[in-house]
């Protein structure tokens, strides 16, 4: 990985962007959507920068990364790139809150009323507005316990209500990750329940994030409005994390 060549990396990255990008046009047709209803946010966690500008060479508009410790530094190398927003997909403790405002414009993984407080309060210290979207946790059978974050269903209006009613917060929807051993198609189900129940009383949250590279079809299926596509676009992610060489 490290080895390759820019124009070999990017030709393969243009190859997986091209196959991914039919993937969801198909999945959209077959559904009967409109191709331009789901955005393809890149998950570039793992990546060196050189790939993030790489991919934006490519059309990239929207990228996503889990961890603060390597997408702060990675968003600072590409500040120069305009346009380009940044997705906050991974847990997120409320101490991070802080610097994560600094850089993302969405954030998908708001689970709790503490963490609302403190991306408000952080936003607002930054004088930016984050658009942030409730995690739904979809397992079924005991939501506390998988570790992998998301607010329990019956908790979802109370965290939205939270977001709604934040100084420098916008609500825009609802996210998910399809729980290991589960049919995806039931989960994004779910979450289509969710995201619709939420509309009622928030006509503007119109964002469903939900689908990765093994089950983007299930997901458009359901009604995502934003897949978040790793591997399918990147390749396997490399055991050896991301360090910021600047
Ligand atoms: C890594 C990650 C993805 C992308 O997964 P792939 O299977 O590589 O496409 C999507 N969503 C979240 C929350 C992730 O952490």
């Amino acid at each position: 990985m490290t080895g390759t060549a820019p124009a070999e990396r990017r030709a393969e990255l243009a190859k997986n962007l091209a196959v991914v990008r039919e993937r969801i046009a198909r999945a959209c047709l077959h559904a009967g959507r409109a191709a331009d209803e789901v955005t393809l946010v890149v998950v570039t966690k793992t990546f060196p920068d050189s790939d993030v500008r790489l991919l934006y060479e490519l059309g990239v508009r929207d990228v996503g990364e889990n961890r603060d410790q390597e997408a702060a530094p990675k968003a600072a190398a590409c500040a120069d790139l305009p346009g380009l927003t940044w997705h906050f997909i991974g847990q997120l403790q409320t101490n991070k809150a802080k610097s994560v405002a600094g850089y993302a414009h969405v954030v998908h993984s708001v689970d709790r009323m503490r963490l609302v407080t403190a991306l408000d309060r952080a936003a607002q210290q930054a004088g930016r507005v984050l658009t942030c979207l409730v995690q739904v946790n979809l397992d079924p059978v005991a939501p506390e316990e998988t570790g992998r974050g998301g607010a329990a269903p019956a908790d979802v209006p109370r965290v939205a209500e939270a977001i709604a009613a934040a100084e420098a917060l916008r609500l825009g929807g609802v996210m998910a990750v399809a729980p290991l051993g589960v049919d995806p198609a039931a989960a994004f189900a779910r979450l289509a329940d969710v995201a619709n129940a939420l509309r009622q009383d928030h006509p503007d949250a119109t964002m469903v994030s939900a689908g990765m590279s093994g089950d983007l079809e299930a997901a458009i299926g359901a009604g995502a409005t934003h897949v978040r596509i790793g591997t399918a676009v990147l390749g396997s992610r490399p055991t050896l994390r991301y360090r910021p060489n600047r």
